[in-house]
């Protein structure tokens, strides 16, 4: 039987059958076959700084001292053309490890995704939580129409103007309970991708559709 070695420390589930290397990226539902410097290099951020944004020097040396910085560039490159393609965005931080050793053109570093957090309340209790109920241990809210403008206007201007695919995510509490944001958002943003051709994919966290 092939021994399964499984490395939970990754934002990404890794796990390596033989020779063979993989990364299972759980936003994306997506499981890529990569190289041994790729899985090294995810392997390299902990999940637990991960989670809680702080900053952390990346060991670059550490890898140093098992390739060359040849090898180590050309890694990252393809680490970010996985980026470029929707792939591998957990928490951004692919991208920050990137920036720290070697820096991007501006337009490139730019986001091609957008969050936004349009209700601050949600029809559920459920007792697991991780945004208490989607007051976020403030008060309950609806986000405004002139204040979604402000962010999509905001994020369309500093876009990233070479991505092949733009995401925007409705986030919450329960954004179905925030309609008049939604559907003024939606529109809004098709309007503005048609002045650039652009295409974009929403994702809806939701417990309302019916
Ligand atoms: S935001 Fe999600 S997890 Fe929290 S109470 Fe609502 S449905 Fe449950």
């Amino acid at each position: 039987m092939k021994e399964l070695l499984l490395n939970l420390r990754s934002p990404f589930l890794t796990f390596q059958l033989e020779d063979h290397y993989f990364l299972f990226d759980g936003g994306r539902a997506v499981l890529l076959e990569v190289t041994s410097i790729i899985y090294d290099i995810a392997n390299s951020l902990p999940l637990y700084q991960v989670q809680s944004g702080d900053h952390f020097e990346f060991p670059t040396h550490q890898l140093l001292q098992k390739y060359t910085e040849e090898e180590l560039n050309t890694a990252f490159q393809e680490l970010h053309s996985f980026n470029q393609n929707g792939l591998l965005k957990y928490k951004g931080r692919i991208y920050e490890v990137y920036n720290q050793v070697y820096s991007l053109p501006e337009d490139q570093a730019a986001p091609s995704a957008l969050w936004l957090n349009i209700s601050h309340d949600c029809n559920m209790r459920c007792t697991y939580c991780y945004a208490e109920g989607g007051e976020y241990h403030h008060t309950k809210g609806m986000m405004s129409v002139e204040t979604a403008k402000t962010c999509i206007d905001y994020w369309f201007e500093h876009a990233n103007r070479s991505s092949e695919r733009y995401d925007v995510t409705f986030f919450g509490g329960e954004p179905l309970l925030n309609q008049e944001v939604l559907f003024f958002a939606v529109d809004y943003i098709n309007r503005l991708m048609k002045q650039i051709g652009g295409k974009y994919s929403i994702r809806l966290q939701q417990t309302e559709l019916y």
